[in-house]
């Protein structure tokens, strides 16, 4: 396996924001220090990828803070042979980590230029299982449904409902719900049919801007 720069950074960045934290899963924190977060990262902020916060990725965007990308993988428990929807790839980081602990990713980014800057990423360190698509991800990706896992990563109103039909059962759906400012992260589980809700404390992401989501430019 490839063994990418920066690994110290990487590993203080495990043990001191992630572990510190509670998150103990060993696979999710052996991916954690594998990826290299700062490829993810434009300069001149990649000098600070390891750093406990999100980033500037342009158009507007962030790469979320890396105890948060860390805690939805957890919540979202990933496995080998799951299928997963993230909607919100950004410069592609989270599908990066689900991609090494989970068979399949599509991931769905509304902005086309933010969807190149992902692929040519994931390229870049050779993962194969990802296919980043642009649209409306509120609308999820019917043909490759059901999925085993379905992760938000931009705030949401409510799960928007294409969604919840997506998912397997047995399955999860982790996302940051609540206003355009404040987010609690959610996590639901299909069971039955039935939807089984917990919730994770307060959050903050940048909107989810779509046809289940909010409306562009409107702050
Ligand atoms: N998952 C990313 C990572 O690994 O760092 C972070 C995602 S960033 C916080 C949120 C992303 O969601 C932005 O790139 C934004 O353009 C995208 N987004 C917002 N609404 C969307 C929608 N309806 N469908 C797909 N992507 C959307």
């Amino acid at each position: 396996m490839t063994e990418y720069p920066r690994v110290d950074e990487r590993f203080r960045m495990v043990e001191r924001q992630i572990a510190a934290r509670g998150i103990h899963n060993p696979r999710i924190l052996s991916v954690l220090r594998q990826v290299p977060r700062h490829v993810f990262i434009p300069q001149p902020y990649d000098q600070s990828a390891y750093d406990d916060n999100p980033l500037p990725i342009g158009n507007g965007q962030t790469i979320s803070q890396p105890y948060i990308v860390a805690l939805m993988t957890d919540l979202l428990d990933p496995q080998p042979e799951d299928r997963i929807l993230e909607i919100g790839a950004g410069s592609g980081y989270q599908a990066a980590i689900l991609a090494s602990l989970a068979a399949r990713v599509i991931t769905i980014e509304r902005i086309p230029a933010v969807a190149d800057l992902a692929r040519s990423n994931l390229e870049m360190l050779g993962i194969g299982n990802a296919t980043v698509i642009v649209g409306d991800g509120t609308l999820g990706h019917p043909a490759d449904s059901p999925y085993n896992g379905i992760i938000i990563t931009a705030a949401t109103p409510e799960i928007p409902k294409p969604l919840l039909d997506q998912l397997d059962d047995g399955g999860q759906l982790v996302a940051p719900v609540g206003d355009r400012e404040i987010q609690e992260l959610v996590r639901i589980e299909k069971t039955g049919g039935r939807f089984v809700e917990k919730r994770y404390g307060s959050v903050r992401f940048v909107p989810l801007i779509g046809a289940y989501g909010w409306e562009e430019g409107n702050a």
